[in-house]
């Protein structure tokens, strides 16, 4: 079998997906309108997938700074910050973040991705262990991998597991990092972080915990679920991303140990890859500034994120366990998630299609990522199409089994 003929599987599945008249594998945003808004196949169309949670990516204030960067310091850095040095505004960055957490030293990479990578990577190698939660996102798959660390998975949230992992580890344990997310990307819920903080005390291991989608979402100041479960002390290292909240990209680790800053030199994902566009620091700098001077967003983001779950509940979805800004709906086959994202888009819905393998326990899901930014107008709409699909669906199946 040659390289390439692997693939022929892949062309197969698709090929299926295709054949059922749906095609979400090139979804063209034509024209974006504002944080909710876009054009997709010449249609105006309410986005509720894309995790921009405050709403940021068109406030003025973000737009002016990274213009007056782009003017000012060019189109790119051409280069890693090893390499070619960096810009001061990395720095004000890492400050800006340091500085919101209360911690004393951050490290900015290039994207979120690259920043699970990257720390991961370089707090645990070989001879170390990894304990990591089985629903957690590629970007840790891929960053417990790279590091060369003997990686082993706990049942999702399931702190009896993972006590009873880390006790078979013995002496182990004390270099075992552990990893979780503050709000899990697919089904919305989040880590029981107060238990898991309990346990990794008892151990001795390293926690580090992924808040790419609780960063400006909870806490009082906007930190994340350490925050809000009154538990940031007892988490070594928090990773997140520029792109959900803050409304850019690049992503960033901070942390209390001195031991921190070491990251860099060690970091692949850091030292290889070129460092990120001073219109892209300039911007999220700014957001962050948001995201501290207005809890406002905040507030609004959470009173949307009730309406929308509320509404999509009275209609007979079953969805994930909490209200919060994502909020999945789970749909009994495959077929029927392809149909209804399909009929959503038709009528001027985008919301995200997540279909096995890339899900949680093969489950198909439609996800929503709610905004600080949907009007009620638009959260109406939204659970109208909502209602429609659903019960053009059930007249569907219905019919078949009569
Ligand atoms: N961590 C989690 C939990 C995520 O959901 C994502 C992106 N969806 C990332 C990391 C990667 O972030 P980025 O898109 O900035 O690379």
């Amino acid at each position: 079998m040659s390289l390439f003929e692997k693939f022929s599987s892949i062309q197969q599945a698709r090929q299926e997906i295709l054949q059922s008249g749906v095609n979400p594998f090139h979804l063209t945003i034509e024209k974006i309108i504002s944080p909710t808004e876009a054009v997709i196949n010449g249609h105006t169309t309410i986005l509720v997938g894309t995790n921009n949670y405050l709403g940021l990516t068109f406030h003025p204030d973000s737009i002016q700074a990274s213009q007056e960067a782009l003017a000012q310091e060019g189109t790119g850095t051409t280069g890693s910050r090893m390499a070619n040095g960096s810009f001061s505004s990395h720095n004000d960055l890492e400050r800006a973040i340091a500085d919101f957490y209360g911690m004393p030293h951050a490290i900015v990479f290039s994207t979120g991705y690259q920043a699970n990578l990257g720390v991961l990577s370089a707090l645990a190698g070989p001879g170390d262990t990894i304990l990591m939660d089985g629903d957690s996102h590629a970007s840790i798959y891929d960053g417990c991998r790279l590091g060369g660390a003997e990686v082993l998975r706990f049942k999702h949230n399931d702190v009896t597991d993972l006590d009873k992992k880390l006790r078979r580890l013995g002496d182990r344990s004390r270099r075992t990092l552990i990893i979780v997310e503050g709000i899990y990307s697919m089904l919305g819920d989040r880590a029981p972080l107060k238990e898991i903080v309990d346990i990794k005390q008892q151990y001795e291991a390293t926690l580090v915990v992924d808040e790419a989608h609780s960063l400006g979402v909870l806490g009082n100041r906007g930190r994340g679920l350490a925050e809000e479960a009154g538990v940031e002390q007892g988490v070594d290292c928090i990773v997140g991303t520029f792109s959900k909240s803050l409304g850019s990209t690049g992503g960033f680790g901070v942390s209390s140990h001195p031991e921190f800053e070491f990251i860099r030199y060690t970091s692949r994902p850091y030292i290889f890859t070129a460092s990120p566009c001073p219109s892209v620091v300039a911007s999220t700098k700014v957001a962050l500034r948001i995201i501290r001077e207005t809890p406002q967003l905040r507030q609004q983001l959470w009173k949307n994120a009730k309406i929308l779950y509320d509404g999509l509940e009275h209609i007979g979805y079953t969805l994930g366990a909490e209200v919060g800004p994502v909020i999945a709906a789970m749909i009994p086959s495959k077929e029927q998630a392809l149909a209804m994202w399909q009929g959503l888009l038709e009528q001027g819905i985008y919301v995200n299609l997540m279909i096995p393998p890339a899900t949680p326990n093969g489950e198909s899901l439609l996800r929503c990522s709610v905004s600080a930014a949907h009007t009620p107008q638009q959260l109406e709409t939204i659970i109208q199409s909502f209602a429609n699909v659903y019960s053009q669906i059930n007249e569907h199946a219905a019919s078949v089994s009569t």
